[in-house]
């Protein structure tokens, strides 16, 4: 009876209207969610055990049998990780018949991983990318225009599809010129934009120099933001920008923000998110199961995102939980004189230094004596560097005291060092933290 209902449930959910699905998600229990989960856990365990070539032979070689599993935890230190996708390829993990595919490069390997989908997989990422747009005050008669770049990416396909649900009217402009984009979209008055953050800021800085018009949100999907540029944004065209966070491996969305902008709440219907290993403060790396996807479905996938499973009640009523902000990919958090920095040391850091300031990034090398961190910084100001690095190491100070402590006992140096906006970024993601110490220490390989 009880099954019976929560199947119901589980069918509704993702049938109806965005509208309708809102209501239901809203009224529906906890243990509900949970119910499902683990019946969709089972589902796709199974799934993957009897079809997929990598995983038979991974639970074989472990002893693992999948019928007796009931909850990810119990499969112990098993896990599936980018570099399997790579080494395996993306056919040893297929369950069931592709219709299409989309490609993810990172920041640490330059050979892709491919993953494969379903249209029926991708109807439904649409239908529940459409309730989270709507919960965010997406409507009919709204113009929705997006700047994401659509060469082998998944964001621009489950838009596409999200917004056919919402029925508003789109377009698709690609990831052009924002100077460009700007001049083309104008006459259209677009009031919501997608865009990749670093993307809307340049296009923000264009808005602020050549006038706006009517906003009602701007959404930032495929990195990370700082919260000084979120802020120019927002100011720029008085309205909010909202994140998404996700993978192509997820095939889009894990999680959204809501109008209150304290993490993504999760998408817990379509994942089961876990942080098997976590810090004193509960940050850990992100690791999820798919539990919805029938041609290439992943048990335990370890998305290299340092975060924060937050299961107190947002603000704004939602009981779904939360994924804190990513803090890092784990790849760049190093451990050095500084400490174990990532990221958002240097983010806190660089907060309110170059108001807007487009990008940064942190290298870490051997100095004579010492760990030296250079942290590069565009500027578009008439700021000299020595003042701009008395300013950083104010905050240093003020903001981040254990790390000035290690400053103060000489552990490593600091140097800031400026140069001109779009210097540092010659692909679609800048990695932040760069530790130079090993390439130092190896023989130069010959090339
Ligand atoms: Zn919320």
């Amino acid at each position: 009876m009880l099954t019976k209902a929560i199947e119901a449930i589980e069918r509704a959910l993702l049938q109806l209207e965005p509208h309708r699905s809102v209501k239901l998600i809203n009224s529906t229990p906890p243990w509900a969610v949970e119910r499902i989960q683990r019946a969709r856990f089972r589902r796709t365990l199974r799934l993957a055990a009897e079809r997929s070539p990598f995983y038979r032979l991974q639970f074989r070689r472990r002893n693992i049998d999948a019928a007796r599993i009931e909850h990810p935890s119990q499969l112990g230190d098993f896990y599936t990780t980018g570099e399997d996708l790579r080494a395996y390829g993306a056919h040893a993990f297929l369950t069931g018949r592709p219709d299409t595919a989309f490609e993810t490069t990172g920041t640490t390997s330059p050979i892709p991983k491919r993953v494969f989908f379903s249209n029926y997989e991708l109807e439904e990422m649409g239908r529940c990318s459409a309730v989270a747009l709507y919960r965010l005050g997406i409507r009919p008669q709204d113009r929705v225009f997006s700047a994401y770049d659509s060469s082998f990416w998944v964001s621009p396909v489950v838009l596409k599809m999200a917004v056919q649900f919402l029925k508003c009217f789109h377009v698709e402009a690609g990831k052009i010129q924002p100077l460009e984009f700007y001049q083309r979209a104008r006459p259209y008055q677009p009031n919501v934009i997608f865009g990749e953050p670093s993307w809307l800021l340049r296009l923000s800085e264009i808005a602020n120099q050549h006038g706006t018009w009517g906003t009602k949100f701007l959404f930032g999907g495929g990195e990370n933001m700082t919260e000084d540029a979120r802020e120019f944004v927002e100011h720029v065209w008085s309205a909010p920008l909202y994140l998404s966070y996700g993978q192509t491996e997820s095939f889009g969305t894990l999680g959204v923000e809501c109008q209150l902008k304290e993490g993504y709440h999760r998408n817990d219907l379509f994942f089961f998110f876990e942080t098997p290993e976590v810090d004193t403060e509960g940050y850990g790396e992100l690791v999820y199961t798919t539990l919805a996807r029938e041609v290439m479905p992943l048990i335990r996938y370890r998305s290299s995102d340092l975060t924060k499973i937050v299961d107190e009640p947002c603000a704004c009523g939602f009981f779904v939980g939360r994924l804190a902000k990513i803090r890092a990919r784990c790849d760049e958090v190093v451990v050095c004189g500084m400490g174990n920095v990532g990221p958002w040391v240097f983010a806190e850091i660089l907060r309110d230094v170059n108001g807007s300031a487009p990008d940064w990034q942190a290298i870490i090398r051997h100095g004579e004596q010492r760990d030296v961190i250079e942290l590069h910084l565009e500027t578009d100001s008439h700021a000299r560097a020595d003042e701009l690095e008395a300013i950083v190491l104010r905050h240093l100070r003020e903001r981040l005291p254990d790390f000035w402590k290690n400053h103060e006992m000489k552990l490593y140096d600091l140097r800031l060092k400026t140069s001109p906006p779009g210097t540092l970024r010659n692909g679609r993601k800048l990695r932040r933290v760069v530790d130079q110490r090993q390439m130092q220490a190896l023989p130069r390989k010959n090339s």
